[in-house]
């Protein structure tokens, strides 16, 4: 089976967010199953400085000509094709901003030329042909892929992952002249025009063969308007065509076993050393060394997605409690204004971190008892998967990847050792305060709790687990798969 795995971000070469982590890691899983994968990404100059591309080819776009440069993803990772444009390669500064932050003016011809010279390499190049079974694009940067190869007459399926449906890349419609995109696809109904402008996201909604996001909740959530961001009426008349298939984790980075920047590695038949991470993470944090204390931990961007303003109206309640909160991330301003000053208030219970930083970030999920997620929406969600790997059970909102990564703790599921989580019955202050209460109640019987710990650190999030998931649907998308499938 072989693959054009189109992205514009890919850990470590360059990464944003959610999707350079999948970019990064999904492709090499598929190898290792036996996929014939191709990674292509932007030219960016600052991925050049990293790797050694020498150009094997050309590609005519709306835009001039890009060229192929070719390399492999570490030295046995799958190959690896940089589209050179000179929008992206003649340009410092990270994937979609300028300097002060503001999306590239010109976002539409970079991103639309990187993807019509995909759908040109997905057939062929510099006058050769190429073959793909399957050309699996992502978000929006990649949506307008399907949209150019809809009006191919040989053209292979072709697959389109939805990260975050927030993000959708809308652009005047007159760019839908300039980026020479044929007439039949300006359309409102079952083309890739939103609100009177060109829509890149549709492009991948409207044309893919099949579209997925990254958690089966997630997949049904944006079926209803609360979730859609104006597409459900598109999403539910491609609902058929729709599924979720969960994220894995980088288990080399987030093992609690070989984790370099935690104090103390432990793994299940050693849980008791968590005790010295914990430690020290009180320490780190300035709270007293109180190991009795119910230590909560929260890391993530600091925004109104990840429930952060109801963390702050709850801590009134939970500032009652005998529990300590430590929260690190970074994000919207008056937000980390208002935990600067709750940490001021209560600073023998609450700290917290303003900034990105990898180790704290792992020394808190070492170091925590329980960990805090009440987002109000989550496509995939890492966090509570690291916290589940770490032996630190999450208390998470019932949305997206966090319903479909955490069993909840009943009666039942603690006879069962199912139990992993707790969910929080409702987005307010009460709704965490009970979960938190409820947490706090497990954590006092140890045995049920050890239990609950040992669960959360038996499930697969591997990467290899998603990667047999895609080759399942991208074998029913092939011609061959799909009549292996007719077959039964
Ligand atoms: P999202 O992609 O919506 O931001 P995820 O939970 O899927 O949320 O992934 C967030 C990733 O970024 C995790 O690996 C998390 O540990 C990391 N992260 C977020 N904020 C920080 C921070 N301030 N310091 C360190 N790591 C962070």
């Amino acid at each position: 089976m072989k693959i054009l795995f189109a992205t514009s971000e890919a850990f470590p070469l360059v990464k944003t967010g959610g999707l350079g982590d999948v970019a990064g890691h999904l492709p090499l899983a598929l190898q290792q199953l036996g996929a014939e994968v191709t990674l292509a990404l932007p030219a960016y100059r600052s991925v050049l400085e990293k790797v050694d591309a020498p150009v094997v080819g050309w590609v005519s776009t709306s835009h001039g000509y890009a060229l192929l440069r070719e390399t492999t993803l570490e030295s046995s990772g799958p190959r690896l094709w940089l589209i050179d444009h000179p929008t992206f390669s003649e340009r410092p500064g990270p994937p979609y901003v300028d300097e002060s932050g503001e999306p590239w003016r010109d976002n539409s011809i970079r991103f639309g030329a990187f993807s019509q010279a995909l759908a040109k390499l997905a057939i062929g190049h510099s006058g050769a042909k190429e073959h793909f079974d399957i050309v699996h694009c992502n978000d929006w940067q990649t949506g307008l892929v399907p949209a150019y190869l809809s009006v191919e007459p040989e053209r292979p399926a072709t697959l389109f992952t939805i990260h975050n449906l927030a993000y959708q890349g809308i652009f005047p419609a007159s760019c839908l002249e300039t980026l020479h995109l044929p007439g039949e696809l300006w359309s409102p109904l079952d083309g890739l025009v939103f609100h009177g402008q060109l829509s890149f996201i549709k492009g991948g909604l409207v044309f893919a063969d099949r579209l997925n996001t990254v958690s089966p909740t997630y997949a049904r959530e944006i079926l209803d308007d609360a979730f859609g961001y104006g597409l459900t009426g598109l999403l539910n008349h491609r609902k058929r065509d729709l599924s979720g298939i969960l994220n894995g984790v980088d288990l080399d980075e987030w093992n609690p076993a070989t984790d370099r920047y935690i104090p103390q590695n432990y793994s299940s038949a050693t849980l008791d050393d968590k005790a010295i991470n914990k430690a020290a993470l009180q320490k780190e944090f300035g709270l007293p060394p109180d190991p009795g204390a119910f230590l909560i931990g929260n890391v993530g961007r600091i925004v109104e997605q990840k429930g952060v303003d109801l963390i702050i109206d709850a801590l009134p309640l939970l500032m009652k409690l005998p529990i300590q909160l430590v929260l690190a991330g970074s994000g919207d301003s008056l937000l980390e204004g208002a935990l600067r000053k709750a940490a001021g208030t209560w600073p023998e219970k609450f700290a917290c971190y303003i900034g990105y930083n990898e180790k704290i970030a792992h020394l808190i999920e070492a170091g925590a008892d329980a960990f805090l997620m009440p987002s109000r929406f989550e496509p995939c969600g890492l966090n509570q998967m690291y916290s589940l790997a770490y032996g630190t059970p999450p208390i998470v909102s019932h949305t997206g990847g966090l319903a479909d990564t955490v069993t909840e703790t009943t009666k039942q599921t603690l006879k069962t050792g199912k139990a992993t989580g707790f969910f929080i019955d409702k987005m307010d202050a009460g709704g965490i305060n009970r979960a938190v209460q409820t947490a706090l109640s497990i954590h006092s019987a140890p045995k049920a709790w050890r239990n609950l710990q040992l669960a959360g650190m038996r499930r697969d999030f591997s990467w290899e687990h998603s990667a047999r998931e895609y080759i399942e649907l991208y074998e029913q998308m092939t011609e061959s798969g799909k009549a292996a499938l007719a077959e039964h």
